[in-house]
C-alpha cells in the first residue's frame, strides 16, 4: 500500500483514504462518494481494530462482511483496499500508542475507557501509510472526527480531515453497523435518539438556548421510551467537548443510548449562522 501510494504521490494525484470496520452501509458509502468527488485514487480501509473495543465490548461478534463489502467498494470505484490482519497492524512486541489528551477522557472516552487511545493509534497508523491528502470522517461520530482533527494538527500531519454529514434512515435512525443487532421491537424504539434530538432542535429553534432546558427536553423523551436507557444526553461546546451553559456558539447536542444492549449514539450539530449571529444553522 505504502509503495501504491507513493506512486500516485508521484504522479501528483490526489490521495482520498475513507477508514471503516466494514459492514459496510450507505454512511459509508456517503464517504466514499464524497472521497470520489474530490479525490483520485480513493483508497478505502477495512479493519475492526481490537484495541478500540473494550474487555466486555462487541469485538468478537461486531459485523463482518468481508465478500459484500468488496462488491460495495467496487461498484463505489474504490482504487484500492488495505485490509490488513490484526497481526501485521499490531505485531509482536506493539508498544507505541497515540493519546490525545482530554478530549479521550470526555463522554464517549469515559463510558469507553481506552476507546479513543485504540481510535487515534490506528488512524495515525493508517495516516502514515497511505499519507492521503485528505481522510474522510463521519460526523456521526463527532467526538471521533474532532480527536483525528486535533491529533492531525497536533502532529503536523500533512492529511486534511474531511467530516462529512450523518446519513440517516428513511424514520431518522443514523445509519450505524451496530442497528443489524437491534431486533424488530428495538429498531422501533431505536428511533427516540433522534426522536429526542428533534425535539432539542424544536426548542432550539424557538429561541431556548439553556443548556439544562434542553437536557430536560432529551431526558423527557428518552425517558418515554421503556427500552431506552441513557448513557449520557449532553450539550457540549464543539472544539473543547465541554458542557456548555448556554447554545451561543457552534456545539454538539450528544446521545449515547442503550436500546436493550445495543449501545447508539447519535448528535445535532448546531453553528451560528453567521459569526456572532443569533440565529442557527441545525445539522441533523
Ligand atoms: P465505522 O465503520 O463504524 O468505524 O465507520 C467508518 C466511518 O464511517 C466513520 O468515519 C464513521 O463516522 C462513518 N459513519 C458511520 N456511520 C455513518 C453515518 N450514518 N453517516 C455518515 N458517516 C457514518
Amino acid at each position: 500500500m505504502k509503495e501504491k501510494a507513493r506512486q500516485a504521490r508521484a504522479e501528483n494525484r490526489i490521495i482520498g483514504l475513507v477508514p471503516t470496520m466494514g459492514a459496510l452501509h450507505d454512511g459509508h458509502a456517503s464517504l466514499i462518494a464524497r472521497a470520489k468527488r474530490e479525490c483520485s485514487p480513493v483508497i478505502a480501509s477495512i479493519f475492526v481494530n481490537p484495541k478500540q473495543f473494550g474487555p466486555s465490548e462487541d469485538f468478537a461478534k461486531y459485523p463482518r462482511s468481508f465478500e459484500t463489502d468488496c462488491e460495495k467498494l467496487r461498484q463505489a470505484g474504490v482504487d484500492a483496499l488495505l485490509a490488513p490482519e490484526a497481526a501485521e497492524v499490531y505485531p509482536k512486541g506493539f508498544s507505541t500508542y497515540v493519546h490525545v489528551e482530554g478530549l479521550s477522557e470526555k463522554l464517549e472516552g469515559r463510558s469507553r475507557p481506552g476507546h479513543f487511545r485504540g481510535v487515534s493509534t490506528v488512524v495515525l497508523k493508517l495516516l502514515e501509510i497511505v499519507q492521503p491528502h485528505r481522510a474522510y470522517f463521519g460526523r456521526k461520530d463527532a467526538q471521533q472526527a474532532r480527536l483525528i482533527t486535533h491529533m492531525a494538527r497536533d502532529l503536523n500531519l500533512d492529511s486534511e480531515i474531511v467530516v462529512c454529514p450523518i446519513v440517516r434512515e428513511p424514520d431518522g435512525l443514523a445509519l450505524s453497523s451496530r442497528n443489524a443487532y437491534l431486533n424488530r421491537e428495538e429498531r422501533k424504539a431505536a428511533t427516540v435518539l433522534v426522536g429526542a434530538l428533534q425535539a432539542a432542535k424544536q426548542e432550539l429553534g424557538a429561541g431556548h438556548r439553556d443548556a439544562l432546558h434542553l437536557a430536560s427536553t432529551l431526558r423527557r423523551k428518552l425517558d418515554s421510551e421503556p427500552l431506552a436507557a441513557v448513557d449520557y444526553a449532553a450539550v457540549v461546546d464543539a472544539e473543547s467537548f465541554e458542557p456548555v451553559v448556554r447554545v451561543s456558539c457552534a456545539c454538539y447536542v450528544l446521545l449515547a443510548v442503550f436500546i436493550g444492549k445495543t449501545r447508539l449514539i447519535d448528535n445535532l450539530y448546531v453553528e451560528p449562522k453567521a459569526p456572532g449571529s443569533d440565529e442557527l444553522v441545525f445539522h441533523l
